[in-house]
């Protein structure tokens, strides 16, 4: 843990020059990029690049390009002074808290990042315009931060998807780290939105982790076709009343597509709305192959 906390840069020309420094003098930079409202889900990617980099670098900004109409941007909450204690308390050297102004000082961008197919289903087809925000914003802080590696949690799995097929299409040079969900004890998965929840909605909220185990337990009893497992989840979701099902889906894990038949290895996606709060949650299942008969 840093004595003190982590430097907090404003600015791409602060940051660019300490970086720079920091290149010259041979050290490797993790980035850890967010938008605030930090819990221990950020804090375990800061500890992974840590533990990798001899620097860490963490961002928080509210993007507003990955927000669409009616969406939360305005009251995302926010907390600088909470976040850089958790940032210090989590290895991070350097905290870059940019404005808006300062990301897209000419207004608009009209340059955009689109991946296109996996960023239309799923999470993309409720949010269109989500995904181009996301990668847009990623690829710009790639290019101020200029990292080695990078690191996402597959809480975004589509998201983590998005950035991958990104990275290697153009050919950016960071390695991209996928890190593991971090849950509450109650099974569900940490996001700075569960801020906005009323304690029955906390509790009705744990249903997308019961949906999960629903369609882990469903594909474990060997379930091949995609809508047996898909229908499973839903009818979890569909017995809690404060929760409205978006979608869940058993799919591949690389592609994001449902297959006509399952292979080994699924990635359950599911999204819900539990009040006015849309919360996403997934899973990886691994079917192991059956023993050949005689096998010890
Ligand atoms: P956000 O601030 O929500 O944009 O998230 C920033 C990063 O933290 C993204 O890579 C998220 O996937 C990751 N993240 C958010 N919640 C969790 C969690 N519960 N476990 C692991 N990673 C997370």
């Amino acid at each position: 843990m840093p004595e003190h906390g982590p430097t907090i840069v404003t600015t791409i020309t602060g940051l660019r020059a300490d970086l720079g420094e920091r290149r010259r003098s041979g050290q490797q930079i993790g980035f850890v990029p967010t938008m605030g409202y930090l819990h221990d889900g950020h804090g375990s990617l800061m500890r992974a690049a840590a533990d990798d980099n001899d620097a860490t670098v963490a961002s928080i900004f509210v993007n507003p390009l990955q927000f669409g109409a009616g969406e939360d941007l305005d009251s995302y909450p926010r907390d600088l002074e909470r976040d850089a204690a958790v940032a210090a308390a989590n290895g991070v050297d350097l905290l870059f808290t940019p404005t808006v102004e300062e990301m897209y000082p000419k207004g608009p961008v009209l340059t955009s990042v689109t991946v296109a197919g996996l960023s239309e289903r799923w999470d993309g087809a409720s949010r269109p315009t989500h995904f181009a925000g996301v990668a847009t914003v990623v690829s710009k802080l790639f290019n101020i931060v200029g990292p080695c590696r990078a690191y996402f949690g597959e809480k975004d799995y589509q998201q983590l998807a998005v950035i991958r097929r990104m990275t290697a299409d153009l050919s950016i040079p960071v390695e991209v780290i996928g890190c593991p969900i971090v849950r509450e004890p109650d099974g569900l998965a940490m996001s700075s939105r569960n801020v906005y929840l009323d304690p029955a909605q906390r509790a009705a909220a744990t249903v997308l982790r019961r949906a999960l185990d629903a369609g882990e337990a469903a594909v474990a009893a060997g379930a091949s076709d995609p809508a047996d497992v898909d229908a499973s989840m839903a009818a979890v979701v569909g017995a809690e009343p404060l929760a409205e099902l978006d979608y869940a889906a058993a799919v591949d894990p690389d592609t994001l597509t449902q297959p006509e038949r399952l292979g080994p290895r699924v990635r359950l996606l599911i999204a819900a709305r539990v009040g006015a709060t849309r919360l996403i949650d997934n899973a990886g299942v691994e079917i192991e192959a059956p023993q050949p008969i005689g096998a010890s």
